[in-house]
C-alpha cells in the first residue's frame, strides 16, 4: 500500500500502482470523467500512469492551468496526426501548449499550405478525436528510438533524441500517429470536442535565421463546443475594444513617425480624459497626505550613477546628452526616484517629520526596441502617477495600509471589481542576495502580509520574487474580457536610502536611515488609459468621458436655445458641444451613438418654449423630457464618484 496526500491535506491509502484516474474514481465518477492529468509530487503526469510510492497528488481538470496545458498539448498531437494523414511525408519539430492554445512547428517538405486549409484540418482533427484513441505511453531505449526515427527519415526528432539521456525517452502513440514526447497527455482524443486553427507563421528551426524556415501552426481547442463559441466571441470583442483602434475612432491620441516611434501624442479629447484621471488622483493624494513636487525631465549622469540605474540600464537605453561645455553629461529621466531622494535631502529631517510623501506625475523615458512598441502599452516616453514615501521602519505597515486604501478606492471609482494581490518575498534559502538588514526584511514582509489581511485582500505569496532591494505587493486586475493586467505596485526599498545616504534624527538624537516606498496606483497614464479603453470598450464612466453630452437642435431655429443650454451646463462643469450641422436629427443621434457620447439632449420647438430638454442616454435610449435643473440633478447623481 502507498499513501496519497490530496491538496486538502487528507491522506488516503491505495495499492501501489494506483493511477490518477483511479484516485479520482474513488472520489466521484464525475471527477474521474473530468480529470485531464495529475500532478504527482510537483510533476504533471498522465492520469493513467501508475504511482508506486507515497506521493502528494493533485488531480488536474480544465479549471487548472496545468490541466489546460495538458489538454492543449495533446491537441497539438491530434493536429499532427491529422496533418500526417493529409500531407504525406510531413515532419514535426516541437508542439507545446502556449498561453491561449498550442502550436506545432511543421516541415511540409515543399507541399503548399495556407490558412485556406484550416477548415479541412479542423474537420480531420474532430474526425480523429471521435475515434477516442488513447494516448499510449511507451518507455524506449535510446538506440530503439534512434532506429525508429531513422527509419522514418525524421531528422528533427533525431536531433531532439541526441540531447536526451538513455532511460529517459518516451514515445506516445494515439491512433496511427507516434511522437517522441515526455508527456503528459489527456487519456484519449475523445475529450477534445472543439478545435480552431488560429494562425500560421514562419518560424526558423531552433529560432536561428540561418536554419530552414518551418511553418508554425497555431490552434486552440476545448472540451465543449460552447466554450469555443465563447472564446471566439471574446476574440471578436477584444478586436473591437483594441485601444489602438478606439483611440483613433474616439480621437484620443495619435502617433507620428516624424515625432518618433513610441512617443504618443495626446489629442484634445484624450488630454481631457487624462487630466480628469490626474485630477482624481491629485485630490485623493492630497486627502491621503501627499505633497506634490516637480522635477525636470533630465538629470546629471552622476545622479543615475549614484542611484545605480546607469550601471544597470545605461548601456541598453537612451545614451547620455552632451552639452557644449565639456564634461557635462545628462540622461533622460528613466525613473523619478533619484530626484525625489534629492528633494528629501533638501532639508534635515527629524523622526517627527516622517513620513513624508512626495507625489509627481513624472514623465520618464526608456528605450524599447521598435519591434516591442505597442500602442499605449509599450512606449518610449510615459508619465507615471509616481510617489515616494519616506518613513521610519515602524511606520511601514501603516503606510502600506494607506496605499492599499488608495489603490482600492481607485479600482472602485473605475469599475475594476475583479482583482487579487501578490506578495513578493525573499528567497529564504538565499538571503545573501538581498540588500538591507535581515530583521527589517522579516518585519516588512510580515507587515505587508498583515496590511493586506487587514484589508481583506486575496493574496498569493511568491518566495524569491522580491527585488534585491525590498519586498513588494502587486495587484493583478482582470478586465471585462477576463484578461489580467498588473497594476498598483507598492515596493519597499532599502537600497536607494543607502545609496543617497538619506537620514533622519531619531528620538535618541542619533542618525537613522528612513525606509523608502515606491508606489504608482495607475502605473503609467498611457498604459492605464489603454487598459481603461479596453475594459469599458470606450464607454467611459460618465465623470471621465471626454465629451459628456451633445446638444442636438432639430433645426437651425433652435440653435440659440442650444447654445444657451451649452453655456448653462458648462458653468456646472458638464462638458459638451452643440451639433450645428445641417443634418437630419436621426443622423445626428446615430453619430452621437457611434462616438459613445453618454448624453444626447434634443431640443426643438416645445423644448425651447418650455425650457426643457429631451434626453437620450447612450446604451439606454430615450429618458423623456426634463427641465434643465432636473437634468442637471440627474447628471450629477450619475457622475458622482
Ligand atoms: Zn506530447
Ligand atoms: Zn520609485
Amino acid at each position: 500500500m502507498i499513501k496519497i496526500t490530496l491538496p486538502d491535506g487528507s491522506v488516503k491509502e491505495f495499492k501501489s500502482g494506483v493511477t490518477g484516474h483511479e484516485i479520482a474514481l474513488s472520489i466521484s465518477e464525475g471527477l474521474a470523467r473530468n480529470v485531464l492529468s495529475a500532478k504527482v509530487n510537483g510533476e504533471v503526469w498522465d492520469s493513467s500512469r501508475p504511482i508506486h510510492e507515497d506521493a502528494d497528488v493533485q488531480l488536474l481538470t480544465w479549471n487548472d492551468e496545468d490541466g489546460k496545458a495538458t489538454f492543449w498539448h495533446s491537441s497539438a498531437h491530434l493536429m499532427a496526426e491529422a496533418l500526417e494523414a493529409m500531407y504525406p511525408g510531413v515532419k514535426f519539430w516541437v508542439g507545446p501548449a502556449v498561453e491561449n492554445g498550442f502550436y506545432y512547428d511543421v516541415d511540409f517538405g515543399g507541399q503548399s499550405f495556407s490558412s485556406d486549409d484550416f477548415e479541412k484540418i479542423e474537420k480531420k482533427m474532430l474526425e480523429l478525436a471521435r475515434e477516442k484513441n488513447e494516448y499510449l505511453r511507451k518507455e524506449i531505449s535510446k538506440a530503439d528510438a534512434v532506429a525508429y526515427f531513422e527509419e522514418k527519415g525524421d531528422e528533427y526528432k533525431l536531433d531532439l533524441i541526441e540531447r536526451l539521456e538513455d532511460g529517459d525517452i518516451t514515445l506516445y502513440t494515439q491512433g496511427g500517429f507516434t511522437d517522441l514526447c515526455r508527456g503528459p497527455h489527456v487519456p484519449h482524443t475523445g475529450i477534445i470536442k472543439a478545435v480552431k486553427l488560429t494562425n500560421v507563421a514562419g518560424a526558423y528551426w531552433k529560432g536561428d535565421e540561418n536554419n530552414k524556415q518551418l511553418t508554425r501552426l497555431y490552434g486552440v481547442s476545448f472540451p465543449k463546443q460552447k466554450e469555443l463559441k465563447e472564446y471566439l466571441e471574446r476574440v471578436e470583442e477584444a478586436k473591437k475594444r483594441d485601444h489602438r483602434k478606439l483611440g483613433k475612432e474616439l480621437e484620443l491620441f495619435t502617433f507620428s513617425e516624424k515625432v518618433g516611434m513610441g512617443l504618443p501624442l495626446w489629442l484634445p479629447k484624450g488630454t481631457i480624459l487624462r487630466e480628469r484621471l490626474e485630477n482624481f488622483m491629485r485630490r485623493a493624494q492630497i486627502k491621503a497626505g501627499y505633497d506634490p513636487v516637480v522635477s525636470p525631465h533630465i538629470g546629471s549622469k552622476q545622479l543615475y550613477v549614484t542611484s545605480g540605474h546607469y550601471e544597470k540600464y545605461g548601456e541598453d537605453s537612451f545614451q547620455p546628452i552632451n552639452t557644449p561645455s565639456e564634461g557635462e553629461e545628462f540622461l533622460l529621466k528613466p525613473m523619478n526616484c533619484p530626484h525625489h531622494c534629492e528633494i528629501y535631502k533638501a532639508r534635515p529631517k527629524s523622526y517627527r517629520d516622517l513620513p513624508v510623501r512626495f507625489a509627481e506625475f513624472g514623465t520618464v523615458y526608456r528605450y524599447e526596441q521598435s519591434g516591442e512598441l505597442h500602442g499605449l502599452t509599450r512606449v518610449r516616453g510615459f508619465t507615471q502617477d509616481d510617489a515616494h514615501i519616506f518613513c521610519r521602519p515602524d511606520q511601514v505597515k501603516d503606510e502600506f495600509i494607506k496605499v492599499i486604501d488608495l489603490v482600492l478606492y481607485t479600482f472602485k471609482a473605475l469599475g475594476f471589481e475583479n482583482y487579487t494581490a501578490q506578495v513578493s518575498l525573499r528567497d529564504p534559502e538565499n538571503k545573501s542576495k538581498y540588500i538591507g538588514d535581515d530583521e527589517l526584511w522579516d518585519k516588512a514582509e510580515r507587515e505587508i502580509q498583515e496590511a493586506a489581511d487587514e484589508r481583506n485582500l486575496v493574496t498569493v505569496r511568491e518566495l524569491g520574487e522580491a527585488a534585491f532591494y525590498g519586498p513588494k505587493l502587486d495587484f493583478m486586475v482582470k478586465d471585462a474580457l477576463g484578461r489580467s493586467w498588473q497594476l498598483g505596485t507598492i515596493q519597499v526599498d532599502y537600497n536607494l536610502p543607502e545609496r543617497f545616504e538619506l537620514e533622519y534624527t531619531g528620538a535618541d538624537n542619533q542618525k537613522h536611515r528612513p525606509v523608502m516606498i515606491h508606489r504608482a496606483p495607475f502605473g503609467s497614464m498611457e498604459r492605464f488609459v489603454a487598459l481603461l479603453i479596453e475594459h469599458c470598450g470606450g464607454d467611459f464612466p460618465l465623470w471621465l468621458a471626454p465629451e459628456q453630452l451633445t446638444i442636438l437642435p432639430i433645426s437651425e431655429k433652435y440653435q440659440d436655445y442650444a447654445e444657451e443650454l451649452s453655456m448653462i451646463l458648462s458653468e456646472k462643469d458638464i462638458r459638451g458641444s452643440v451639433d450645428n450641422r445641417d443634418e437630419k436629427i436621426g443622423r445626428k443621434i446615430r453619430d452621437a451613438e457611434v462616438n459613445k457620447t453618454p448624453f444626447m439632449l434634443i431640443v426643438g420647438e416645445s423644448e425651447a418654449k418650455d425650457r426643457t430638454v429631451s434626453v437620450r442616454r447612450h446604451g439606454q435610449g430615450d429618458l423623456g423630457s426634463m427641465s434643465i435643473n432636473d437634468f442637471i440633478d440627474h447628471f450629477s447623481k450619475e457622475s458622482a464618484i
